[in-house]
């Protein structure tokens, strides 16, 4: 493939998923060059059913989500190219240059929409179990569900325990699977303060069922759950920002100002990759925000 924009666009968009497509709509509708690139694995595509973006009353589908955004960018004229950015660079007085699969793109301005990836366990048929729902990532998103059910938390260190204290809220019957370290003398006293059972395990000790997940653990007992929530961590894809030494939080999601905008003039972050809740609404308000502060930058406001 060829860089066929001849002079520097105004905007390249690193990632499409919904806080890049949603970008993608916000410039092309401010008349602004844009490109996305994108590497195909938006968290979106893994989720079977979102209950709480707003405007669908009945719940939808992640995949067809994604595919009404790529609809609607696609409808104002979006150049979304299919590829894996893997260097950007920015001298002095030149444009941001961004390079992927061999090719170099320039732009005035760029959006780092790369999201986050989760920490999968290495249990079999994890995909499966996904897609129908017995295995779950995200409590925010979809801990409602899991209201009256027999839950288990496979997790690690005090993030492990923190999303074991979220579910507890709605779940009839909690065990938090302790992976792979002890749990700390203070954790034990929150989980066993709220009559959460606990059970030291690994991944392997888990299988996933026709409805549901087993599990035999380290003292020989068995047990069934309606679903697992895996709290083993999400990483920011944040390999660009750290390219260009960009300030990040603890969490390794890139600081931003209001604007979304990163350390680094002109350089901007929104979605899961920047700081902030990881959720489909939370990246398309990011995108939002950050669409319009290109434009004003570009049209020379402050
Ligand atoms: C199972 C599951 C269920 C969820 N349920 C909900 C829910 O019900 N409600 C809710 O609000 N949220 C939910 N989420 C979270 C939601 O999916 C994310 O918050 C949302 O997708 C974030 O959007 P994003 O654009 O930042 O990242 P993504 O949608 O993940 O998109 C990032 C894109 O960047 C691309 N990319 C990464 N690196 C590069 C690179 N170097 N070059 C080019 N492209 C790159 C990726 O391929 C991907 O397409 C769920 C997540 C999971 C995993």
């Amino acid at each position: 493939m060829e860089n066929d924009f001849l002079s520097p666009l105004d905007c390249v968009v690193v990632g499409g998923g919904a806080a890049g497509l949603t970008a993608a709509i916000y410039l092309n509708r401010f008349c602004r060059t844009v490109l996305v690139i994108d590497s195909g694995c938006s968290r979106l595509s893994l989720i079977p059913s979102t209950q709480n973006y707003p405007g669908f009353p009945s719940g939808v589908n992640g995949q067809e989500l994604l595919k009404r955004l790529h609809l609607q960018a696609g409808r104002f004229g979006a150049s979304i190219r299919n590829g894996v950015v893997s260097e950007i660079s920015k001298g002095k007085t030149q444009p941001f240059e961004i390079r992927s699969d061999s090719v170099s793109y320039f732009a005035k301005t760029v959006i780092l929409a790369t999201g986050s990836t989760d920490v999968v366990p290495q249990i079999e048929g994890h995909e499966k179990a996904l897609k129908n729902a017995f295995l779950r990532y995200c409590p925010i998103c979809d801990g409602f569900e899991a209201i009256g059910k027999k839950v288990a938390v496979l997790g690690a260190g005090r993030h492990g325990v923190n999303e074991a204290i979220f579910i507890h809220h709605y779940a009839k019957d909690l065990t938090y699977i302790n992976f792979p370290d002890g749990v700390a003398a203070e954790n034990m006293e929150l989980l066993a303060e709220r009559d959460i059972k606990i059970f030291d395990g690994s991944p392997n000790s888990l299988v996933f069922a026709e409805y549901g997940v087993s599990g035999v653990f380290g003292d020989g007992s068995q047990a069934s759950f309606d679903v697992l929530y895996s709290a083993l961590g999400l990483n920011p894809n944040n390999e660009m920002a750290r390219l260009l030494k960009l300030h990040l939080d603890v969490d390794g999601q890139v600081k931003v100002d209001d604007h979304m905008q990163s350390s680094l003039e002109g350089f901007f972050a929104i979605g899961d990759v920047a700081h902030g809740l990881n959720q489909i609404s939370v990246a398309t308000g990011h995108a939002a925000i950050a669409a319009t502060a290109v434009h004003n930058l570009l049209c020379g406001r402050k």
